[in-house]
């Protein structure tokens, strides 16, 4: 439902800012942590000593606080069988009534019976995001696509930096055919609060790449000045999801924010 969705999306706000704090607190912290052990152990002088255990145990508390924190945005994520055909109708509805006339919009799938592993929520947000982007990045209109195929993916498709996970895929395809974004853009779309828009919040896509991370999925984009973007999401649909892709794993929030 809407409310589901909006909600989900303030979560995802607060997931990565969670992440990003606690990273940068943790950071912060550690030195502090040492800092206080060393004066703990002076002992010649009682009175650092105690400033010592006070820096100590405060540091200590907020790192508490930080793993609390991560604890918490990791906790409300659920994972269901995800049919394809309930994910697109359901999206389409929800976009029933934010696609200005100009802009024409077709759903695309070729096996509503496929399912696969996901979260239905998140996924309709990530799909949602791209769609208002694609919409808001054609004033004047255009043409709006978004198509779900099967697919396989061999070792060589993963970037270098990338562990390659080669099988088969669902590709959802977001497509429109906008002004697109030169090179100077497209380095830059996944940094948090990086927006071209006034009001903009800079977090869409980077919200839409944690989702795809958390799904063991691949995320990737193709655009050009003056010939359309296209966003192209690929979901593992047999091999088992890699331990370090999980929003339930610790390391991943921190890693992506
Ligand atoms: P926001 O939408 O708040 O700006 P996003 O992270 O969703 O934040 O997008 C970042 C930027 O990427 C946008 O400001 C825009 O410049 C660019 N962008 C995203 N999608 C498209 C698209 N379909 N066509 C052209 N530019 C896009």
């Amino acid at each position: 439902s809407e409310a589901e969705l909006i909600r989900a999306q303030r979560f995802e706000s607060l997931a990565m800012l969670a992440g990003g704090l606690s990273h940068d607190l943790r950071n912060l912290l550690q030195p502090l942590l040492l800092a206080g052990d060393s004066l703990q152990d002076y002992q010649d002088d009682p009175r650092l000593a105690r400033l010592g255990k006070l820096v100590r145990d405060c540091g200590k508390r907020g790192l508490d606080m930080v793993h609390s924190m991560l604890s918490f945005a990791r906790g409300a994520r659920r994972a269901e069988q995800v049919r394809l055909g309930a994910l697109f109708s359901a999206f389409g509805l929800l976009m029933q009534g934010s696609v200005p006339r100009a802009v024409s919009m077709e759903l695309v799938i070729d096996d509503p019976e496929l399912s696969f592993e996901g979260n239905h929520t998140e996924l309709q947000q990530c799909l949602l995001n791209l769609c208002l982007n694609a919409i808001q990045a054609m004033p004047d209109g255009g043409h709006l696509r978004v198509e779900a195929a099967q697919t396989s993916l061999s070792a060589d498709f993963f970037l270098p930096e990338q562990q390659p996970r080669p099988g088969r895929y669902l590709c959802i395809s977001v497509i429109d055919d906008g002004p697109g974004m030169d090179q100077a853009v497209l380095d830059q779309i996944f940094e948090p609060f990086f927006t071209t828009k006034e009001g903009g919040t800079g977090l869409g896509l980077l919200s839409c790449k944690r989702i795809v991370d958390s799904h063991g999925g691949v995320m990737r984009v193709d655009s050009e000045p003056g010939r359309g973007t296209r966003f192209d999401l690929y979901f593992p649909l047999e091999q088992p999801v890699a331990d370090g892709d999980r929003l339930d794993d610790g390391d991943n929030l921190e890693g992506a924010a």
